[in-house]
């Protein structure tokens, strides 16, 4: 079996499409949705993701504006940003970009985000509201995943879901919305006993854990739809080579480095019975959901 692709940048072109006209609607009563985004530190993904998040801006018409500090930035400054884009009218969504640096406490930044603003949906309330099934913002990956499987007719009824990670972004959230979507849910993590024996048992397999092509053909049941959450950085030729093609090695060896997923696509696509790759998955999903949640937030200013 070769597993069907899930493109995720066929679904994120027609969401973002989608939210032309209620831009358009939103402009024509004078407002324009307006991002204001805290990028802290060096970290080199963090400035990939907030360029890709911008560019998206920029194609829809959304209005943004990016406040950056150093790595020695503090708690103080970054929450004075935070509280600055919570004041203005013409700020609408607020996105802190994670990581934040070590100096920095990141819990404490992201309660101060206003929760009519959060459009990555990591505030407490927000996160309260999704475990009560009565959501306002959604987390974008996990928001993104159910519109990709809703997009390609993926039934989640009665379904095994199993979610590997459970961090607050992705494999918490991500459990929620399956579990509303009324699959069963099981939660793995990294003391999970006999993980591949869990994994296993899901007709839905979400894989969030930031391990370069870690789940394999052993992990996934046959026929089983496989999400591959993971963006993993791998420099080494000797240590890609087993996970990318020959296409892909050689832009490795030019660009210096590739991003690969969680999962082992070679041997996966040969069991599941879908598969979404990276890049051109969840990536794209997650800065149109970002979008989306951004037109959600200026409409509610309405
Ligand atoms: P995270 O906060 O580091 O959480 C990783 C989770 O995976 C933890 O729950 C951890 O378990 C579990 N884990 C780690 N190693 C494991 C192992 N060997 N076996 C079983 N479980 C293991 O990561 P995250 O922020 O959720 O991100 C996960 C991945 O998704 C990363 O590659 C990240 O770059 C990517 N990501 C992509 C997008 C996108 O837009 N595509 C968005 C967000 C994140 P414990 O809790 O027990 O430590």
């Amino acid at each position: 079996m070769t597993a069907t692709v899930l493109d995720g940048s066929a679904t994120a072109r027609a969401i973002k499409d989608e939210l032309r006209s209620d831009i358009a609607a939103l402009q024509a009563r004078g407002v324009v949705p307006g991002l204001g985004v805290v990028l802290a530190g060096e970290d080199p993904a963090s400035a990939v993701y907030v360029r890709n998040k911008t560019r998206a801006c920029d194609e829809l018409g959304i209005r943004h504006e990016t406040a950056r500090f150093s790595s020695a930035t503090t708690t103080e400054e970054v929450a004075a940003k935070v509280a600055e884009y919570g004041r203005r009218e013409d700020v609408h969504g607020i996105l802190v970009q994670l990581p934040l640096p070590p100096g920095v406490d990141a819990a404490r930044v992201l309660s101060l985000v206003d929760p009519a603003k959060d459009v990555d949906g990591f505030h407490p309330e927000n996160l309260g509201r999704l475990v009560q099934k009565r959501p306002r913002f959604v987390p974008c990956t996990p928001a993104g995943i159910m519109e990709l499987l809703a997009r390609h007719g993926i039934a989640i009824t009665g379904q095994r879901a199993v979610v590997l990670g459970r961090s607050d972004i992705v494999g918490k959230p991500m459990a929620l919305l399956l579990m509303h979507a009324d699959a069963t849910v099981t939660v793995c993590h990294s003391r999970t006993r006999d993980l591949a024996a869990v994994t296993r048992e899901g007709d839905i397999l979400v894989a969030a854990i930031g391990r370069a092509g870690f789940v394999r053909a052993e992990h996934v049941k046959p026929g089983a739809v496989v999400i591959d959450v993971g963006i993993n950085r791998v420099e080494k030729t000797a240590e890609a080579r087993d996970l990318l093609d020959a296409p892909r090695l050689a832009d490795l060896e030019r660009k210096g480095y590739a991003l690969v997923g969680d999962v082992h696509a070679p041997s996966v696509r040969e069991v599941a019975g879908a598969l979404s790759p990276v890049p051109g998955g969840v990536g794209p999903l997650t800065i149109a959901m970002l979008m989306k949640n951004t037109v959600k937030a200026a409409g509610l200013r309405v």
